[in-house]
């Protein structure tokens, strides 16, 4: 392509001069790329090619990960299933398990040892996440329970031959929450299967890192446990292994695979679990297992267990002291299971959108019981659910089930942990979000332990919208978002970018910020500034369909997006994301082309004051009381710190407004009005 002429005549001095003179096809040049010297402008922190500037992304798309941002040809991902048999006596709180792992090597490498997480080791006083606990105290750990903490691993042996039936002892290292185990055999690459078998009991905490422990009820103690078992770490395209340490604040990565679990308690106690219960009847009445199915049927909630029923011994099968109950959940990143002798059980059938049924279960004690509390617990499950797999891509598990707990509030594939004294709006919106982690990270499953944000942002968002809908607006906030309040929060130049390394790299008191609310808010900005729903909402969509059941990098999310809506957001991800950049636009001044004649149109000069660009909304207010809005792109700020616009003005204006309705992150509304004088 030739250089256009103006280009280089505004390179001549006097080339500002408008020319009159015809060029030799007769045109009259007009003046063009005349830059005013702006004399009035502001002082700026704002640099448009810092904004805009080119590599964003620091690798090419390649045959793994594909520049599109979807899996490519040769993405692989390793399988882990499980086989878990445990044991719990709630007298000493104490869980003892056997462990039967299969390993899928998918990798194109082969393997001399694994890595597997031994989360419970958080709890002991010399791990590294007690060592962190700060002297006023956190929300991570075990709140300073003094007990005989951490896994007890008896054995690890790996199993060969046929039917498996030779167990060879293995070598392993532990090290704080991992463990290294040593294989006598290399593991192949493309396939390879390593049968591995571990013994092992711990101690549950009473307060686990607020994701697992012990209630003491008026009818027994609520088990609620969670990180129960070796679990495999994450091997990689990305990191190769991934070993972070549980230290507390960062959540979990976790491979994908079916497990079957085998629940032994006494047989007072009633069990729920991830997944579907396989043997009901063997561990409820005869007239439980009735009132189940009459649930499997039912929109309304049906009571399988009332608050009445708790303490008449007839409630539970006789005979027996103890009982197994055997559950079984596929495709999943993890399970999770509660039990107690305390445990009301209600549970109503959830309609998918492809026709599938689901089981919308709660658990909870008498003291929870009640309309006003965890009576509606399985029917805000079922909205919740209900609308999610409407929006987003369908529940993938036979049931959900909610149970009242010590965790304010903790999410696991099929299984949620709320808080027991949680009612009304605090219980729905507390179902809501952790059922609304089924999407991120259960179904798409990105690293928590480094990208907090990508689940709990992504769910936070979800959550806007399906507490929006959920009975005809029941908990709908009663006034919409104020973006330039929320800004000063967002943006305060205290905060750590949401892009950090992970949660363990945030002051706790920013957690609420940086993972939950500014990522959300981030998506609210795309899909009702940016981009706008329809296409938002494909793009999203399409996200969690790509990577359902598989794991994404930020750089995989941040390329969907752009590839599905057809827009480049570097510029967006870059100052939310990636930097804590504010925004603060101002509206400079208003000047008529002719002063004498308003109709003549007006030029409005507005200022970009931070480093932030975002597109622009103004409300103009004319003498006659008649308001008009202007929409202008972010592409007037890709190379102007300032910029003046006609705006086609038919009378005097009173006022000039940028972002009348309060949606954009601009931190400093002082300056978005224009007035009069
Ligand atoms: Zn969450």
């Amino acid at each position: 392509m030739l250089i256009a002429a103006g280009m280089a005549d505004a390179q001549q001095p006097g080339s500002q001069q408008p020319q009159k003179r015809a060029d030799t096809f007769g045109r009259v040049a007009r003046p063009r790329f005349v830059e005013f010297v702006d004399s009035t402008a502001p002082q700026t922190k704002y640099n448009y090619t810092e904004t805009f500037a080119p590599f964003f992304y620091t690798k090419n798309g390649n045959e793994y990960r594909a520049a599109t941002g979807e899996p490519g040809p040769k993405y692989w991902q390793n399988r882990a299933d499980y086989q878990l048999a445990a044991k719990l006596n709630d007298e000493t709180n104490e869980i003892t398990g056997t462990e039967v792992l299969t390993y899928t090597n998918n990798s194109p490498l082969k393997m001399n040892f694994i890595w597997m997480q031994l989360d419970q080791n958080l709890f002991r006083q010399d791990s590294r996440g007690s060592a962190i606990v700060p002297i006023g105290g956190s929300r991570n750990g075990g709140h300073g329970q003094v007990f005989d903490a951490g896994y007890k691993i008896k054995s690890v042996k790996v199993l060969s031959g046929p039917n498996n039936t030779i167990a060879t002892d293995v070598k392993y290292l532990i090290d704080d929450t991992r463990m290294q185990v040593l294989l006598p055999n290399e593991l192949n690459a493309n396939g390879g299967v390593l049968k591995l078998k571990i013994e092992y009991s711990f101690i549950s905490p009473d307060y686990g890192s607020d994701r697992m422990g012990i209630l003491k009820t008026k009818n027994g103690k609520i088990f609620t446990i969670a990180q129960w078992y070796p679990r495999m770490c994450v091997f990689d395209d990305v990191m190769g292994w991934n070993t972070l340490p549980y230290t507390g604040p960062g959540e979990f990565f976790l491979e994908y695979g079916d497990f079957d679990l085998k629940i032994t308690v006494a047989a007072k106690d009633i069990v729920v679990a991830s997944g579907e219960l396989l043997n009901p009847q063997e561990v409820y009445t005869p007239e439980q297992v009735k009132r189940w199915a009459q649930a499997a049927n039912s929109d309304k909630t049906v009571m399988i267990r009332t608050p009445e029923e708790v303490t008449d011994p007839k409630s539970r099968p006789a005979g027996k002291s103890e009982l197994t109950w055997h559950f079984r959940i596929k495709n999943a990143r993890d399970a999770s299971w509660a039990a107690s002798s305390s445990f009301v059980v209600d549970a109503a059938r959830m309609n998918l959108p492809g026709g599938k049924k689901s089981l919308a279960i709660s658990a909870y004690p008498a003291e929870s019981a009640g309309e006003a509390a965890w009576g509606r617990s399985t029917e805000f499950v079922k909205g919740s659910i209900e609308f999610n797999s409407k929006m987003w891509y369908e529940y993938p598990y036979p049931a959900a089930t909610a149970v009242a707990g010590t965790p304010g509030g903790m999410e696991y594939p099929g299984i949620v942990f709320c808080g027991a004294t949680a009612r009304g709006r605090g219980l729905w919106g507390v179902n809501d979000h952790e059922f609304g982690h089924t999407w991120f990270p259960m179904i798409v499953g990105s690293n928590e332990r480094l990208y907090g944000w990508m689940d709990e942002g992504f769910n936070t968002f979800i959550n806007t919208l399906s507490t929006a809908n959920f009975n005809n607006g029941e908990y709908k906030p009663a006034r919409p978002v104020d973006a330039e309040r929320m800004a000063q929060f967002f943006t305060a130049p205290t905060l750590e970018p949401i892009l950090s390394n992970g949660p363990d790299n945030l002051k706790e008191r920013n957690n609420g910020t940086l993972l939950y609310s500014k990522p959300s808010a981030g998506l609210v900005l795309l899909r009702e500034q940016i981009l706008g729903p329809e296409r938002f909402d494909y793009a999203f969509k399409t996200y969690i369909k790509r990577w359902a059941f598989k794991h994404p990098t930020p750089d995989d999310f941040f390329r969907t997006i752009e590839n599905v809506s057809g827009e480049s957001l570097q510029w967006f991800w870059r100052g939310w994301f990636v930097n804590n950049w504010r925004l603060d636009v101002a509206v400079r001044s208003v000047k008529y082309v002719d002063s004498t004649n308003y109709s003549k149109g007006a030029y409005i000069t507005l200022d970009n004051l931070e480093k932030m660009a975002m597109p622009v909304i103004l409300e103009i207010k004319m003498k006659n009381g008649k308001t008009d809005r202007a929409k202008l792109p972010v592409e007037i700020w890709e190379r102007n710190t300032s910029w003046t616009f006609k705006y086609p003005s038919t009378e005097e204006i009173e006022s000039v407004t940028y972002d009348p309705d309060k949606v954009m992150p601009d931190f400093n509304p002082a300056n978005n009005v224009w007035k009069k004088q």
